[in-house]
């Protein structure tokens, strides 16, 4: 994954650098990350076909992929089926559903969609990922986007109503995104490097304002003051110990990572989430009212940046229950009922 480039999209742009994100993840899942799961020869020789299909629209066309898996129930939080279903038909699938949040709604060629195999009981293990075009009979984007921050990412509404997709639409096997999920859990950490630049943003801008160097404004230096100098101290420890811990987990990223990478994995999601947000903060009451003005980056740095800690499936409140959860209990124990 090109962490450190979406991190450097994210420094000039958030709803840019997430929605690279998206789209290279729709290489990264198939490609290496799959390459380390279990897959029958068949699956395996299946999964190559359908692989090469999808990776030659986007190098050889240009083609843009987006990542929509969240319906607004528990599936995107990883807690339940996702209630979009595909079902299997002659020569391909029909897809029936609806996602919300669909960055990059009406600017992608495909929707790369989490739904679930249509059997009489839905079950997680049952996930296919289906890339859908986005000219297909039965799609239709609806509704607005105009929310707080990341306003660039136009994360509409997707609704599928009897949508055909030939047999090579699917982007893993049967299965198989059940066994990334459990077993390559730093697919999910995907969204830090965006929060990580945009961190990182509010820090530089912090020290060019205060040394008068933003162009456009006036030089004014406001470096000198020692309540400034104690807050940038504050702000590099801060952003330093973010950083540290999210190289540390790139390192880490692997198939079937030890315990302790994974539980790493949730601190870093949840430190660079809130950290990006609570440096955004300093910066605005470090360099003063003017910083904020929109003229400026640093407020839409501060929007953008409280979008990181809802993203599921990890957001920043599940990150910290998995964490309390994982630490202290083993796979399978469960304490005995008190009476
Ligand atoms: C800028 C932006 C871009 C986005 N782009 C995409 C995209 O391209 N594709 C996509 O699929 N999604 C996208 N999302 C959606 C995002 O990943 C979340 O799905 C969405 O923010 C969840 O909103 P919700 O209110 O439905 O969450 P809810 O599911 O209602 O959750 C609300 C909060 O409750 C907590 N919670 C949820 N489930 C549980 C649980 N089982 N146990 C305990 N606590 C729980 C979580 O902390 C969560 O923050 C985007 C979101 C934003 C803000």
């Amino acid at each position: 994954m090109p962490a450190q480039l979406v991190e450097e999209i994210a420094k000039v742009c958030g709803s840019t650098a997430l929605t690279f994100n998206m789209h290279a993840c729709s290489t990264l899942w198939p490609g290496v990350l799959a390459d380390d799961l279990d897959m029958t020869p068949e699956q395996r020789a299946e999964h190559d076909r359908h692989k090469q299909v999808h990776f030659d629209r986007v190098v050889k066309q240009g083609a843009v992929y987006a990542q929509p898996f969240s319906e607004g129930s528990s599936a995107a939080a990883g807690k339940a089926p996702f209630g979009t279903t595909a079902e299997k038909v002659d020569g391909g699938w029909v897809l029936n559903g609806k996602k919300i949040f669909a960055s990059l709604a009406g600017a992608a060629d495909y929707y790369g969609v989490l739904c679930t195999e249509s059997r009489p009981n839905l079950s997680m293990r049952d996930t296919l990922y289906m890339a859908v075009p986005g000219d297909a009979p039965g799609l239709t984007i609806t509704g607005d986007w105009d929310p707080l921050g990341m306003r660039g990412t136009v994360s509409r509404t997707l609704l599928f109503k009897d949508v055909f997709v030939a047999d090579d639409a699917t982007m893993m096997p049967r299965g198989v995104y059940f066994q990334a999920a459990s077993r390559w859990p730093h697919m999910f950490t995907t969204l830090s490097p965006t929060y990580m630049g945009i961190a990182i943003a509010a820090y530089e801008f912090t020290v060019r304002y205060l040394r008068g160097e933003i162009e456009g404004m006036p030089p004014v230096k406001r470096r000198m003051y020692p309540t400034k100098q104690i807050a940038v101290a504050e702000m590099w420890v801060k952003l330093e110990q973010t950083r540290s811990l999210f190289l540390r987990m790139l390192e880490d990223a692997k198939v079937d990572p030890p315990k302790d990478a994974r539980l790493r994995a949730f601190a870093s999601q949840y430190t660079v989430m809130e950290n990006a947000n609570e440096l955004c903060r300093l910066a605005i009451r470090t360099c003063g009212g003017q910083s904020m003005l929109k003229s400026l980056p640093i407020e839409r740095l501060y929007r953008d940046s409280r979008c990181g800690s809802l993203m599921l499936p990890w957001t920043a409140e599940l990150c910290v229950d998995r964490l309390g959860r994982e630490c202290l209990y083993e796979p399978g124990e469960r304490d005995e009922e008190i009476n």
